[in-house]
């Protein structure tokens, strides 16, 4: 998608801080990080929001946590625990319409969610 910021960083056409690649995954520093450790883990392949997926991605969303589970060891985070988020639409806070995953560590985090 030829406006959509994820995949401009993706085709590197915007620079980002990226930590992990895999042939379906990207991984990348928050520019805005809420938490000491904050990586956004987005697909190669655009997808805008959690309601375009069908059951032709589930392998692409699967990578997306192991990608998590890897990143999340290499920052230190695997054992005093991490958390994972998905955004869908903008009721839920979702503001780059190419999914990617929120993973962040390195404090404490309150349930419910704000
Ligand atoms: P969301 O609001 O769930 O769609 O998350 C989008 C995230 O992308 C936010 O946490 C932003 O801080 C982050 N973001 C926006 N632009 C960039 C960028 N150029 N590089 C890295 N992160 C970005």
């Amino acid at each position: 998608m030829s406006d959509c910021l994820f995949c401009k960083i993706l085709d590197g056409e915007i620079p980002a801080d990226v930590i992990y690649e895999s042939e379906t995954a990207l991984a990348f520093r928050d520019i805005n990080p809420q938490a000491p450790t904050h990586v956004l883990i987005i697909p190669r392949e655009h997808v805008s929001t959690i309601n375009d997926l069908d059951e032709g991605h589930e392998t692409l969303v699967g990578s997306l946590f192991s990608a998590a589970k890897q990143i999340a060891a290499q920052e230190g985070l695997a054992d005093d625990g991490y958390r994972v988020v998905m955004n869908c639409n903008e009721g839920a806070g979702q503001s780059v319409f190419h999914i990617h995953l929120h993973l962040l560590g390195g404090r404490l985090f309150n349930w419910p969610p704000g």
